[in-house]
């Protein structure tokens, strides 16, 4: 399975790190080894002294397809969950400065959290889904989907015109406003609509 990621879908975490407003979504993959295992804590890892969490919507897709337009992209995913995209946003940045690749900040071993997923009729709306993340029992990140500026069934159709989507493969659609550095022994919590999604430990 993959892990495509979308940066930079949301106008108030755009601003928070001074990023442009893309024309198009920004696009990067983690490989299956970034998945946090089930019950292990995040250790914080020996090459950065900034890694941030970006709690973020998931899609999971449960159909093969390749040029999915938007409007058939529901029939590509049941399920919706919540993770947390960790980023070593030191190294990011000196990448970035750099203009290469972003992978070794954003694609490194348990940098991909993985909630547990709900099924999408649970929700009345998929453009209307209230999540937040809290670290140490404060919420420090919260966001609502209608705030993306590319909807989950826009991102499958742009995706799918690169990448096969393949079952199992899990979207990552962007976090909202809020990232912040982690240290050891924080709790961070997600939620979706006030239901509590995962729970990890940060050493
Ligand atoms: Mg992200």
């Amino acid at each position: 399975m993959k892990i495509i990621c979308i940066g930079r879908n949301y106008t108030k975490h755009i601003e928070e790190l001074q990023n442009e407003r893309p024309d198009e979504p920004v696009v990067f993959l983690k490989p299956d080894s970034a998945i946090l295992l089930k019950q292990h804590p995040f250790v914080i890892p020996e090459f950065s002294d900034d890694i941030h969490h970006e709690v973020e919507i998931i899609v999971r897709i449960n159909k093969v397809g390749k040029y999915i337009d938007a409007k058939f992209a529901p029939n590509y995913y049941d399920e919706i969950g919540l993770g947390i995209d960790f980023t070593a946003r030191d190294l990011q940045a000196k990448l970035k400065e750099k203009e290469l690749p972003w992978e070794k900040a954003k694609a490194f071993d348990g940098s991909a959290v993985i909630g547990n997923f709900l099924s999408k009729k649970d929700f009345s709306s998929i453009e209307n889904i209230n999540f937040e993340l809290k670290s140490n029992g404060i919420t420090v990140q919260k966001g609502n989907t209608s705030h993306m500026l590319w909807k989950i069934d826009e991102l499958i159709a742009y995706v799918s015109q690169f990448f096969t989507l393949k079952i199992g493969d899990i979207i990552f659609t962007g976090t909202p406003e809020g990232v912040a550095r982690v240290k050891p022994n924080d709790i961070l919590e997600g939620f979706i609509e006030d239901k509590k999604n995962f729970r990890i430990q940060v050493k």
